[in-house]
């Protein structure tokens, strides 16, 4: 491609309202532009990465054995008041109605769609297993769209489904698509881990993700190099602290602490640390009352945990300030354990240690020298904690780490969550109806191309990991009083690596040489090339390998051969 016919619209500032590099770095590169909300255009760069890893995508599926098919965006409402989930997926799902007034979504997912396909098509357990796949538009009109394609309202999924007779075959095609997805990501060039993962709203019960490495991710994934645990911090169990508690020392006392209302204030104010201090939490109740949460002031509140609590409020909601002033006689940053009137759940960190500090549920004071069973009862226990890096690993083979990722991948074994609601039936061997169990496997290939920019980027620019450049090679033609043989060699050379099988990039533009050089860094190309008069006259041109900063001077005829050479062996090492 010549750069004088490819509209790249680069940007040199950062956009005021993109908070982390991939967004800055791809609208600055010109890869996507902004329409609205949570909606994007891909421009060229951009969409030669999206095809790209779209790509890789179809062939690994298609080589772990699963077909394509294409479903329509829009769906009716009746499959999902079939499911139950056209009450159940609230806000996120963008509703509609047509020229006669018809109800329909514009799909966020569809679980629906293809369990109706399935339903009508199979018949006999001898057309068993299927696993169908798309690459498609997906809505879902996220509350906080952000992070641009990262976290987009319109995107593009890979949505793959699976039917089974039985459990043994749903287990033989999760863990095909399991390898399929770590052969994608490695061929993609990058940084990546698959952890447990909790199944969501979607129901189900196995689930795994793949969580691309990177600091600005959005997931925290516990992981432990002694032994093979690995998983999102939502679902990691925070294992009980052994041992036995240290025994209480002086009395209980009260304490005034004047508009003093965080564990941080509250540890300055007394000069104590926050594993000393236990801090309460109000959450709705099912039944509409509240439920008290205690927790180490050191540790954080885990709402998948909590959720799964009996009497606890799904979707997970803290209590209003003026219902808990009403129901406890007490404002909210002053409740504790002691004497508390309604339900409490306490984490098994915080009732194994002596002579706390917490609330005392009344304005401007705390309790200090508080202990379990003599100022309080023995609590009632839970896991209802984030894990954190020290806790020990839940398999036993050490200690845990945390890092963080992004989610570019979602497997989940659903069962016969919507086989059963949507009747999706064959007759088995004995000619009896069985339902059938399904898998469903989720790939974000627009959030990837933004997910490798967060891992791969530097100061000037993208870095591309190489199998998702979107050119392999950019030739620089330096070329200030239009020389006559610097654009013959840099022609030249042009058309001989793109006949070689390499995606060049020509800069074959009248710009000054620190715009093109600038420009070149922050679209990311891995191979730069420069062609030039000062050069030429030594027979050679300039190479320089983005990502490591290597440079090298390369006589003219033998520059196809190096490049050759130079491509082949960074994509067999990626
Ligand atoms: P998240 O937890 O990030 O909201 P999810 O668990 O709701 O995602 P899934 O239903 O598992 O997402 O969808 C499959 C994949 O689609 C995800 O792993 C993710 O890579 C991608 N994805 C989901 N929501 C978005 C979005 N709003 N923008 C871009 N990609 C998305
Ligand atoms: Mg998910």
């Amino acid at each position: 491609m010549r750069l004088t016919r490819f509209p790249l619209n680069t940007v040199k500032e950062v956009p005021a309202d993109a908070e982390i590099a991939s967004h800055q770095l791809m609208l600055r590169a010109g890869m996507i532009r902004r329409l609205a909300s949570g909606l994007f255009t891909w421009m060229p760069l951009g969409l030669r990465v999206l095809r790209i890893v779209e790509q890789v995508v179809r062939e690994e599926m298609n080589r772990a054995g699963a077909i394509e098919l294409l479903m329509p965006a829009v769906q009716p409402a009746a499959l999902w008041k079939e499911s139950g989930r056209w009450d159940k997926y609230g806000s996120l799902l963008l509703r509609m109605n047509d020229r006669h007034n018809r109800e329909f979504c514009f799909g966020p997912t569809h679980e629906e769609v293809i369990s109706d396909i399935a339903r009508r098509e199979f018949s006999s357990y001898r057309q068993l297993p299927v696993n169908y796949y798309q690459i498609q538009t997906k809505f879902r009109d996220e509350i906080r769209p952000r992070f641009g394609v990262m976290r987009a309202r319109e995107f593009i999924m890979k949505d793959g489904y699976s039917f089974h007779i039985d459990q043994e075959s749903l287990d033989e095609t999760y863990n095909a698509m399991a390898d399929a997805y770590s052969r994608i990501f490695t061929r993609l060039g990058l940084r990546f881990r698959p952890v447990q993962a909790d199944s969501g709203d979607i129901g189900g019960s196995r689930s795994h993700e793949f969580q691309v490495l990177a600091d600005s991710g959005e997931d925290a994934i516990a992981y432990c190099d002694g032994d093979d645990f690995a998983s999102n911090i939502e679902l990691a169990a925070a294992l009980p602290p052994g041992g036995s508690r240290p025994a209480p020392g002086k009395a209980m006392e009260t304490i005034a602490t004047p508009g003093i209302r965080t564990i941080e204030e509250l540890c300055e104010f007394l000069s104590i640390s926050a594993d000393q201090c236990i801090k309460t939490l109000i959450v709705d109740a099912e039944d509409g009352g509240l439920i008290a949460l205690a927790l180490r002031g050191d540790h954080e509140l885990n709402p998948i945990k909590v959720q799964s609590l009996p009497g606890v409020a799904s979707p997970l909601t803290m209590a209003a300030p003026d219902r808990i002033q009403e129901a406890l006689n007490c404002p909210v940053g002053f409740v504790g354990p002691v004497d508390l009137q309604i339900p409490l759940f306490v984490d098994h960190s915080a009732a194994a240690i002596s002579n706390f500090h917490c609330g005392a549920n009344q304005s401007d004071a705390h309790l200090s020298n508080v202990n379990w069973d003599r100022d309080l009862a023995e609590p009632q226990t839970a896991d209802i904690r984030n894990v954190v890096a020290g806790d020990p690993s839940p398999l036993g083979g050490g200690t845990l780490s945390i890092v963080r990722g992004v989610e570019v991948g979602h497997i989940f074994q659903l069962g016969d969550t919507y086989s059963r609601s949507m009747n999706v039936t064959v007759l088995d061997k004995n000619g009896k109806d069985c339902t059938l169990l399904m898998g469903c496997y989720g790939i974000g290939v627009s959030r990837i191309v933004a997910a490798a920019i967060e891992q791969n980027h530097d100061e000037l620019g993208i870095v591309w990991p190489e199998p998702m450049a979107p050119f392999q090679l950019v030739i620089i033609e330096l070329n200030p009083r239009n020389q006559a043989h610097v654009t013959a060699v840099a022609d030249r050379l042009y058309d001989d690596l793109k006949q070689a099988g390499i995606e060049v990039l020509l800069d074959d533009r009248k710009a000054r040489p620190g715009v093109k050089f600038a420009e070149a860094d922050l679209i990311g190309i891995p191979h730069r090339i420069v062609v030039g008069d000062r050069g030429l006259t030594a027979g050679h041109v300039e190479y320089r390998h983005r990502a490591t900063g290597d440079e090298e001077n390369i006589p003219v005829d033998q520059v196809t051969q190096f490049m050759s050479q130079r491509i082949e062996t960074s994509s067999t090492s990626a």
